[in-house]
């Protein structure tokens, strides 16, 4: 089933000046739910553009961007921003934590910036708190723990919201080789239980552990190949 349409889809930067920059070019690809998309490319390919559109953070010059039968070109910023906290989960390269809430806490904000009851909280975090393996650095503080824990209670903050979609902007960038291995087990492990996720890297071993590679260059999807659940583990 459909979740994601990409249909025509440009962007311009600084459109109608000398400094113009054609960032993204008819762009058209779809993805399904259940997908784990990669988009690959080397520096200045498109790929932060690409994912800053789908996160409702930019707009797309021409072409749309359809969530869920929803045009997110469409959406005011105040309805974009409200749709990303509902519907969307975000993975960073640099973790983006907040050092002075514990790590439960950071967990928790997406559900108090949504007014979710502290009981559906507490009952969203305990399977999160199992797959993740997070329950002897839950109670501990982000500048207290390794980047690759960090990284994990980041993934648990991007989930509890149960999101459509999670994406994911070189969430190993910062991690050693084996730290990163375990980090994208845990997203392999996430979508075989049906999380849809989009991943941005420059890396093809990182890319491998998805089921699909878009590989882009100068704005331009130039191979979409379609590898299904063959992730290489070590
Ligand atoms: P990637 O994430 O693959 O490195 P980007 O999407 O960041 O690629 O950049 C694609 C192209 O758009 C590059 O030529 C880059 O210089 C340009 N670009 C990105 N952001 C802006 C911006 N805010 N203003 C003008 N040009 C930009
Ligand atoms: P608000 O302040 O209304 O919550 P934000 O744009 O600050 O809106 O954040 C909404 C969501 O977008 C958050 O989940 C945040 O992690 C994500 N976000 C913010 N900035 C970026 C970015 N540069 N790239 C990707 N996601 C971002």
């Amino acid at each position: 089933m459909k979740l994601l349409s990409l249909n025509k889809l440009a962007k311009i930067y600084d459109e109608n000046t000398k400094n113009a920059v054609s960032a993204l070019k008819n762009i058209t690809f779809e993805v399904n739910r259940g997908d784990y998309v990669s988009i690959m490319g080397e520096s200045g390919a498109g790929k932060s553009t690409l994912l800053d559109i789908i996160a409702t953070l930019d707009k797309p010059t021409s072409g749309q961007s359809i969530l869920n039968n929803q045009d997110l070109g469409k959406l005011s910023k105040n309805d974009a921003a409200k749709y990303r906290r509902k519907n969307l989960g975000f993975v960073f390269q640099n973790f983006n934590l907040l050092d002075s809430l514990s790590n439960r806490d950071n967990i928790y904000l997406p559900l108090v910036l949504n007014r979710t009851p502290v009981s559906e909280m507490e009952h969203r975090i305990e399977p999160l708190i199992k797959s993740l393996n997070i329950e002897k650095i839950i109670d501990r503080y982000p500048s207290d723990i390794s980047g690759g824990q960090q990284q994990r209670i980041a993934i648990a903050r991007a989930l509890i919201t149960q999101p459509d979609l999670l994406l994911a902007d070189e969430p190993t960038g910062s991690l050693d080789s084996n730290t990163s291995k375990q980090i994208l087990n845990l997203f392999n492990e996430e979508n075989q239980k049906g999380q849809t996720i989009i991943m941005v890297t420059h890396s093809s071993a990182t890319a491998s552990y998805s089921k699909r590679t878009l590989f882009i260059k100068d704005g331009k999807i130039y191979h979409d190949i379609y590898r299904g659940d063959l992730s290489l583990e070590d």
